[in-house]
């Protein structure tokens, strides 16, 4: 269990500690699979590393919000609107970092201390179109929703290695569990990194989104 204490603690360390080499996770992964268009995998790397690396991959975003685009790219519809929209949790759990700028660059979604081995859940009907193990984003799930009549993305990352309980094609249901919390990748505590992302790829602050839309 984590107590109120963790809360202090930063859930990422800087990407300059794992050197250059490490920053971009898409090069060496053998276990990554992505459904449909192919994209560079930057999880939580700054944004500064992304004009030089991997940016001329990705489509470009509306400047506004440059900083917040990310890998694996929504470009899967899934097949049906979703049924409802949940929390990646089934119960409420404490935030850590929020989305937006931090010292080690800009934070692409939220920091959710559900605590170790807590099973994560799909936050709403879909289709996962990424799975593997990203390098800074650990081992990590994407799926595709359509909520609203909209495409929409939610991506979440530093599983427990060996804990992912879906695969790339699969449809799932909205509450289904998808992995077990944990710290893998670039994370100091067991946590789940969220991020959620319309076909822009942009990502937003999901907790508004959350707020908006689902329930437990
Ligand atoms: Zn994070």
């Amino acid at each position: 269990m984590l107590f109120i204490g963790a809360m202090a603690v930063a859930t990422s360390l800087p990407a300059a500690a794992f050197g250059p080499g490490s920053q971009l996770g898409a090069a060496n992964q053998s276990h990554t699979q992505v459904l449909g268009e192919q994209s560079l995998f930057v999880g939580d790397v700054p944004a500064a590393s992304l004009s030089r690396d991997g940016y001329s991959v990705l489509k470009a975003p509306a400047p506004a919000r440059t900083a917040s685009v990310g890998g694996y790219n929504c470009t899967v519809d899934a097949p049906a609107e979703s049924t409802r929209v949940t929390w990646p949790y089934d119960h409420p759990v404490k935030i850590g970092d929020g989305f937006g700028p931090r010292a080690e660059g800009f934070h692409k979604g939220v920091d959710m201390l559900a605590g170790a081995d807590t099973p994560v859940q799909s936050i709403a009907d879909g289709v996962v179109f990424a799975t593997g193990d990203g390098g800074t984003g650990g081992v990590f799930v994407g799926i595709s929703h359509t909520v609203g009549g909209q495409r929409i993305c939610s991506m979440y990352m530093h599983f427990v290695e060996g804990s992912l309980r879906v695969s790339v094609g699969q449809i799932v249901t909205a509450g289904q569990v998808i992995g077990i919390t944990g710290r893998t990748g670039n994370a100091t505590v067991e946590h789940t990194h969220f991020e959620l992302y319309y076909a822009d790829n942009a990502r937003f602050d999901p907790i508004p989104w959350l707020n908006a839309h689902a329930s437990y």
